[in-house]
């Protein structure tokens, strides 16, 4: 079925803020373009603005980034995530901030699809997706820890674990998302 999204504030729904919901639909959460957007769930935008969420044949690319034992993501780690996404035929949008920006690819966790990014997504056709990369850690300077590049270069096959401050990382993760485009053949 096709679906429609609008601006809950252009449409009397302020208390909705940047939400953008489904036309003719109550305005609660579960019908926003946010909830539909669930990680890892393709969407298709028509050339009539139109979506359809029952797409087949097209995934969410698996992403993975690498993060410094600060948990930070350094610039070719980032670019690296945007070739490995190109190659499985998707764009990364850069973070939205009413224009395309240099502020990275990653959106805040907290933040939903809404606002100007939905604006963007309703009027780009093509398939769209939200996605968390995997997380792995490298470049840790603790005595014992897999992350280490010291300790693994001499041993690689060993099977040493993270250091405490390695595991937390890994286990937050990437704090924040990516969206990704990708075109569509046809209407
Ligand atoms: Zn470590």
């Amino acid at each position: 079925m096709n679906i429609r999204f609008v601006p809950a504030w252009d449409n009397g729904h302020r208390e909705m803020g940047g939400h953008w919901i489904q036309e003719g639909k109550p305005a609660i959460l579960n019908n926003t373009l946010s909830s539909l957007m669930q990680s890892d769930h393709v969407i298709r935008v028509h050339n009539n603005g139109t979506v359809t969420d029952d797409v087949s044949g097209v995934w969410a690319p698996e992403l993975d980034v690498t993060l410094d034992a600060e948990g930070q993501m350094t610039d070719i780690t980032c670019a690296d995530m945007i070739a490995d996404a190109k190659r499985s035929g998707w764009d990364v949008v850069q973070r939205w901030r009413g224009n395309l920006s240099p502020l990275g690819p990653v959106q805040d966790a907290g933040t939903s699809v809404g606002g100007d990014l939905a604006h963007h997504i309703m009027t780009m056709p093509g398939f769209w997706v939200v996605t968390s990369p995997s997380v792995t850690v490298d470049g840790c300077r603790e005595d014992g820890c897999r992350n280490n590049p010291a300790v693994y270069n001499v041993d690689p096959s060993s099977d040493l674990e993270s250091c405490e401050s390695c595991a937390w990382i890994e286990e937050i993760g990437l704090d924040g998302w990516v969206i990704l485009h990708r075109e569509a053949d046809g209407e």
